[in-house]
């Protein structure tokens, strides 16, 4: 009898199974957060009978950013980066929506703080995957009391796990306090994002989102929305500063991220936003982005990676 295949990943140089690949407690990243990691998806095609990453090269060449900023050497360029997670895809026979998790760290087992003079390693891990948050209906979000790490303490463009810290205190005190999600101010008052999402703030037809300097993570999503509000929708969009009052009196607001995908937001610190609902450019956003990200718009095929050497009919099409 066949067996189903195990799911696989790479795990400091070699492709293991997943429930094989173990690090020591001492693990320098596990005691100082000396890791950097991506979250990238991938969309199953039921028509297409294929499996497409999406946009893969840009997360891989975030990750090579991040460990520069980590003085973490990675031994692949982020094409072979790509090349290797469509290869686990495949060997793990995945053929659904699937999240795609890797991570460059610390390696040593030692005590001592520092970023120089050690051993870093990478593992690449593979699931199959539904949605990270509710995006059916507008979210309700407060204003954080945590704010965001500056860039001179851990920063945010680069995507380190101690960070999440950060993003972990403002997600709980959110759900706590009844909330679906956070956003966070960053020292000076200003929005910078929500736990792991950018934010665009709709107001008289035109879209405004934080500025990279605003210590935000530098999003993949929020420059595929920024691409598809221009070119698509044609609406405008201006990176400035936002104050957090500008979110109660905007048209409409949604968060963005590769977990989060589009997701509006109907309220923010109990304000409604708009009508509280999903509101018109949400919709329209949420419609072309699915359609972009399931690789039906040959415009942006060049974003997305199939994973399958060939197609896999639809059953019913199986005589
Ligand atoms: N900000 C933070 C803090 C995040 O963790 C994420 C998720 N990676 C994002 C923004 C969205 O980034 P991306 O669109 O590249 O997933």
């Amino acid at each position: 009898m066949e067996t189903e295949s195990p799911i696989l990943c790479y795990f400091e140089g070699n492709v293991v199974p997943l429930k094989d690949a173990k690090v020591g407690i001492l693990t320098h990243a596990m005691s100082y957060g000396t890791g950097c990691f991506e979250g990238i998806r991938a969309y199953w095609n039921e028509e297409h009978g294929q499996l497409y990453m999406f946009r893969t090269l840009e997360h891989y060449q975030r990750l090579h950013h991040s460990s520069r900023v980590l003085m973490i050497q990675l031994r692949h360029t982020p094409e072979e980066l790509v090349e290797m997670t469509a290869d686990l895809l495949r060997r793990s026979g995945i053929y659904t929506d699937a999240y795609i998790r890797p991570m460059a760290y610390k390696a040593d087992e030692i005590i001592g703080v520092r970023l120089h003079n050690l051993r870093d390693e990478l593992y690449i891990t593979v699931q199959p995957f539904g949605n990270y948050i509710d995006i059916d209906r507008a979210l309700n979000v407060g204003v954080s009391s945590w704010k965001r790490i500056d860039d001179n303490m851990i920063p945010a463009r680069a995507k380190v796990t101690g960070g999440y810290v950060n993003s972990a205190l403002a997600k709980t005190e959110a759900l706590m306090n009844g909330f679906d999600e956070a956003i966070m101010l960053d020292s000076n008052g200003h929005v910078s994002e929500g736990s792991a999402e950018n934010l665009f703030m709709f107001r008289n037809g035109v879209a405004y989102t934080p500025p990279v300097t605003e210590n935000i993570l530098e999003g993949i999503t929020r420059l595929t929305i920024m691409t598809l509000l221009r070119e698509e929708l044609g609406i405008p969009v201006v990176e400035r500063v936002i104050d957090r009052t500008e979110l109660y009196v905007a048209d409409e607001l949604l968060l963005c991220g590769t977990g989060a995908q589009i997701a509006p937001v109907g309220s923010v610190d109990h304000r409604p936003v708009g009508n509280g609902g999903v509101g018109e450019i949400g919709h329209a956003l949420q419609k072309v982005y699915f359609d972009v990200v399931k690789g039906n718009v040959p415009k942006y095929a060049h974003w997305c990676t199939p994973v399958h050497a060939e197609a896999r009919k639809p059953l019913a099409a199986v005589s």
